[in-house]
Order: structure tokens, then C-alpha cells, then sequence
């Protein structure tokens, strides 16, 4: 997040330097099951993000010690490819990665049915391939289809946006070159059923009224980006009843 506003990332017929409006999120494909190997998988393209989701499990958890006894454990683990930024990424966990890891897993596990599989694990690994802002949200919307796609039960879907302010305007879904030199980020995901809020980060700063904005266009968003989700996973079922993989 810069600090800049001077810098014009609205033009003056109010389109973002992209050409979307204000509240036009970028294009979003999800495809569900696209690795064999995996209990489940999606990928995600979202504008110019590009995600790849594996779950595994529940399967016992190990080391024993981390076993709960009332529940499974979530363990998301976010990462992002050395080759999926500009400058190259050195490999390996960072402060960065952490956070996001220990965010994602608690937004997933307020959506999966723990509570059934005593002493498990469900690992999701979430490897961002390329990225181009939002990619903790755009991993974690895979997430949830990946996790259905592996029959885990889930007593609802997580799903995400992000809005923010660029040159004092609020605008839905952040351009990598909005995130970097606007005003404000806030990522929110959450339960589209039940509208719980899973997930809310910001950086920069928002005015109360700014704020409002921001959420009424990312939960506006959410029930178009959760269709997406949906329809991933149908197209996936039709393909495995004609007798795919
Ligand atoms: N980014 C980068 N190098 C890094 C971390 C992030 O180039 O080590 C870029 C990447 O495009 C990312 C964007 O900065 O999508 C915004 O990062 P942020 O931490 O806001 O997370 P995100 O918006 O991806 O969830």
C-alpha cells in the first residue's frame, strides 16, 4: 500500500486505469478438480492471479500431540512461487506468508464441519503461481471449492473480495498497481449463507461512511464471485458422470 494519492489511477471519464468502473470486479474462472492426485483441487485465474489449491483429508493428525480430540485441524499453508512476482521471490515461508496461512486456516475451518472428524487434519495448500494483488482472498475462494471438491462437509462456502480507495475513491477488487499505490485495502471474505464475516484485513486508511461503501460493494460482489464457486463445482460433477476423471 503506497502512501501516494497524487499518482492518477482514475481517469477523468472515471474509469480505473484497466477500463472497469468502480465497482467491476476483473474476470474470475474457477476450475474445479484439476489434479488426480489431490482429495480435491481447484484453480483460480482472477484478473491476473493465478492459483492453485490441494487439499488432503482428514487424515490423523501428526504428531499426535497437535491432535484435538473435539475436532479437526485446519492447516492452510499459503505460499507463493519464486517466479509468481516481478522481482523473484526467495523461497520459503516469510512473515508475510505466515500471517496469510494463520488467517486462511481460521476462515476455512468457521466453514468446514470440524467437529466431525475428531484427531484429524485437513491440509490445504494454497501456491500462488502468479500474482497480481489479491491473492490471499483469491486463494482462499479456491480454497473453499478445492475443500468441496473433496467431500469434505462444509455447513457453507467461503468466499472473498477486496475493496479499497484509490485518488479518494472507493473501488471493488484492487489492480495490482491500485493495491501499490492507493490509499486503502480490505480484503473480507466470508460465509455467504449465513453472512458471517470469516476474514476482514485493512491496510491504509478508511472513513466510517468510506467503509460502508466498501462493504455493500464487496457483498454485492460476493454473491456473484460464490455463483462462480458453485458453478465450478457443478461442471466438475457433470464431468466425472460422463465418465471423466
Ligand atoms: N507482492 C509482491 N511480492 C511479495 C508480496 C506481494 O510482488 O513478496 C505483490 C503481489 O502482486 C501481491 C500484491 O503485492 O498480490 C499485494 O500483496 P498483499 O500483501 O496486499 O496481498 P494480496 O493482495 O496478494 O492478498
Amino acid at each position: 500500500m503506497g502512501t501516494q494519492s497524487d499518482i492518477k489511477l482514475i481517469e477523468e471519464n472515471g474509469l480505473r486505469l484497466d477500463g472497469r468502473n468502480p465497482g467491476d470486479l476483473r474476470p474470475i474462472k474457477i476450475e474445479a478438480g484439476v489434479l488426480n492426485r489431490a482429495d480435491g483441487s481447484a484453480l483460480i485465474e482472477w484478473g491476473g492471479n493465478k492459483v492453485l489449491v490441494s487439499v488432503y483429508g482428514p487424515r490423523e493428525a501428526y504428531p499426535k500431540h497437535n491432535q484435538d480430540i473435539n475436532k479437526a485441524i485446519v492447516k492452510a499453508r499459503y505460499n507463493m512461487a519464486a517466479f509468481s512476482v516481478d522481482e523473484r521471490k526467495r523461497p520459503g515461508p516469510d512473515r508475510r506468508s505466515i500471517e496469510i496461512s494463520k488467517v486462511l486456516s481460521e476462515a476455512l475451518e468457521s466453514a468446514i464441519m470440524v467437529e466431525q472428524f475428531p484427531r484429524a487434519q485437513i491440509d490445504v495448500f494454497i501456491e500462488v503461481l502468479q500474482a497480481d494483488a489479491g491473492t490471499r482472498i483469491a486463494g482462499l475462494t479456491a480454497a473453499a471449492v478445492a475443500i468441496a471438491d473433496a467431500g469434505i462437509p462444509m455447513r457453507d462456502f467461503v468466499t472473498g473480495c477486496t475493496a479499497g480507495k484509490v485518488n479518494d475513491k472507493v473501488v471493488l477488487d484492487l489492480s495490482k498497481e491500485e493495491d501499490n499505490f492507493g490509499q486503502a485495502d480490505l480484503p473480507i471474505a466470508i460465509l455467504p449463507k449465513s453472512k458471517k464475516i470469516v476474514l476482514l484485513q485493512m491496510d491504509g486508511d478508511l472513513s466510517l461512511e468510506e467503509f460502508d461503501t466498501a462493504t455493500s460493494m464487496i457483498i454485492n460482489a460476493i454473491s456473484r464471485i460464490n455463483e462462480i464457486q458453485r458453478n465450478a463445482l457443478s461442471a466438475k460433477v457433470k464431468v466425472d458422470d460422463a465418465g471423466g476423471e
